[in-house]
């Protein structure tokens, strides 16, 4: 009843044409489509990108049934940013996904209007009249969200909130009824969105597998995969993993290697209910792809932070069926705002020149473009950094004036790339100059787009945290690292200290500061929010006593800094020292004329628990 008429006998003729992968080949028209998006998955855990276990039987079938793009990346290290470039094949696109604050954050303001010329995939899959059907276990992702709103039918698999999120084996069951309930004389667009990869990683069996046989992991490892040990550090900072032996690494690799191809084997059924109703995939076209990829240990760090590696950044791509030809492997760079444009093209959804910054990687002859027209580069692209990938460096490029540049001892930071992946720092002037100008050539205008969108001011009150702030740069300002190795004297250095994302003043009579944020034009009663601090912070070994001073990143109360006007969507304000005395500074309250009062962010607190199992907030 589900099949497609005139499926089998183009899977004899597709069985047969295999044996002869010169032939010429049309992609199907109007094929299905699934989209299965692995959360948090990095390309050198799948057995077919090189790791020596078996982890990825299956999709590593499907590569060989199609194109593998086996240097493909992300183009940045977390959800948030990464699937709006996905979903518009763009370096700049506001949030599409479910809001957690969404007054706070510049790419989360409901206030900011995407670029009219964008388009999601999900819309233009919609308007080719495809049926849109969708199970994630993002509570990201989910009907409310401009991504889901496009959905006829999208589910959230909810899990309870400790255990973070619902495995594949659930998700993949809802999409196979998803599937099965589908409109058969219309095209299905299916989009599978795992999250088994990401932390809390709970095990499916006892034991973790691709360990040797009498390794005590459980001395070391709860069985959710986060350490036993180190707990202090780790909640100052949760990606810190500068204490983690050789045989923790292997144990911590082993955990994400068990849950992938756990993965992998949930997939294997929602493949195989696939070629039930289309034996050769000639009429479905199935991607698979992840948002970013996650730190094993390598380089002290673990999980998804800002860090660049390519863990985080290098990422699996495959495309197969729909007539793509098989056994293709792609060696030349590739990015995730690729994704879009080769499916628009595929489908041949109609799209206006320019609409994408990425392009397309598969002819509608079935075969993949990007060898015969290679790229030099990657890109990343979020508020906090910019930064661009060739074979052999590595640029980051903070935003001038932003509290990072501080830290990082300036706006860029360059390394020299092995054949592995593996970085060194180096200073190299011109060669920092020469990547700059090939950054700005390539995300100047996509970053200058999305400001546009601050067309209007809100009918509320927003927040900018300090990490979004531009200082002047003849502010001194020292950054002090907060964890169990800070010295008593980083916190007597006079002046103004960044701890924690917050602004504080210890000792001597600091300047105040000229802070400049990006905001919609228009007048604006501004206040400073601040949490106290007290003394104890100041105190090594006591910190534990300052906990909620130093990990909340709300505020407590409010000082008011006066009215200032945005002009040309920059607003000015002058912050004075006194009000950094004791207390940490933590953002701006913008409250636009005639808007009513809010004293914090607004977040929804049982979606807030749910992500902090994922360690989305602290
Ligand atoms: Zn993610």
């Amino acid at each position: 009843m589900t099949e497609r008429p005139g499926a089998p006998l183009l899977a004899l003729l597709l069985a047969g044409w295999m044996a002869l992968p010169s032939v010429a080949f049309a992609v199907a028209e109007r094929p299905s489509v699934v989209v299965v998006l692995m959360d948090t998955t990095r390309a050198d855990r799948f057995h077919s990108w090189g790791n020596e276990h078996e982890t990825t039987p299956v999709l590593d079938r499907l590569a060989a049934e199609g194109v593998q793009f086996r240097r493909h990346y992300a183009n940045s290290h977390a959800t948030r940013p990464s699937l709006p470039q996905i979903v518009s094949g763009r370096y700049f696109h506001p949030s599409i996904l479910r809001p957690f604050e969404p007054d706070s954050h510049p790419r989360d303001y409901p206030f900011l209007e995407p670029d009219p010329n964008a388009r999601l995939l999900t819309d233009l899959v919609r308007q080719a009249d495809y049926e849109l059907l969708g199970v994630s276990a993002h509570p990201w992702v989910d009907p409310s969200s401009v991504m889901g709103r496009a959905f006829h039918r999208l589910e959230y698999v909810e899990a309870p909130a400790k255990r973070g999120h619902a495995e594949a084996g659930e998700v993949v069951d809802h999409a196979i009824a998803l599937w099965d309930q589908r409109t058969v004389d219309r095209p299905t667009f299916l989009y599978v969105h795992l999250l088994d990869a990401h932390t809390p990683r709970w095990l499916p069996q006892k034991n973790p597998r691709f360990l040797p046989p009498d390794t005590a992991w459980r001395d070391r490892f709860r069985t959710s995969g986060e350490p036993r040990f180190g707990g202090e550090r780790r909640r100052w900072e949760f990606t810190d993993a500068r204490d983690f032996s050789e045989e923790d690494r292997a144990i911590y690799r082993a955990f994400y290697d068990t849950l992938l191809r756990n993965a992998d084997q949930e997939l294997g059924r929602l493949l195989d209910r696939l070629r039930r109703d289309d034996p050769g995939l000639a009429h479905t076209l199935v991607v698979v792809l992840a948002d970013h990829g996650e730190q094993l240990g390598e380089e002290g760090g673990l999980k998804h932070g800002d860090s660049l590696v390519d863990g985080v950044q290098h990422t699996p791509l495959i495309m197969a069926g729909a007539g793509i030809v098989p056994g293709q492997r792609v060696d030349t760079f590739t990015e995730n705002v690729d994704v879009t444009p080769t499916l628009a093209a595929l489908l041949q959804l109609p799209v206006a020149p320019g609409t994408f910054d990425g392009r397309s990687l598969i002819d509608l002859d079935g075969r993949a473009i990007v060898p015969r027209d290679p790229r030099p580069a990657v890109y990343y692209a979020w508020s906090d950094y910019q930064a661009v990938r060739t074979r052999r460096w590595l640029l980051r490029v903070d935003p001038p004036g932003s509290p990072q540049a501080r830290c990082h001892g300036g706006e860029t930071t360059l390394w020299r790339l092995g054949p592995n992946g593996e970085r060194t720092l180096v200073h190299d002037e011109r060669r920092v100059q020469s990547l700059r100008k090939k950054l700005e050539r390539r995300l100047t205008h996509g970053a200058a787009r999305l400001e546009e969108g601050l067309r209007h001011q809100p009918p509320e009150p927003f927040f900018v945290p300090v990490q979004y702030w531009t200082i002047a740069d003849t502010a001194p300002i020292t950054c002090v690292p907060i964890d169990g190795g800070v010295r008593r004297d980083d916190l007597g250095t006079p002046g103004w200290l960044l701890v924690r994302d917050g602004l504080v003043v210890v000792e001597g009579d600091a300047k105040p500061l000229a802070v400049t944020v990006t905001v919609p034009d228009g007048a604006y009663e501004v206040a400073a929010g601040v949490r106290p601090l007290g003394w104890l912070w100041r105190v090594p070994g006591m910190f534990e006593r300052a906990d909620s001073a130093l990990h909340d990143e709300q505020a407590a109360t409010f000082v008011p800094l006066g009215d200032h006007q945005a002009v040309g969507r920059r607003l000015q304000v002058s912050v004075p020292p006194q009000i950094a005395a004791s207390q940490r500074i933590v953002n701006l309250r913008l409250t636009p004329r005639g808007a009513g009062p809010k004293n914090a962010p607004t977040v929804d607190r049982e979606h807030e628990e749910r992500l902090r199992t994922l360690g989305y907030v602290e």
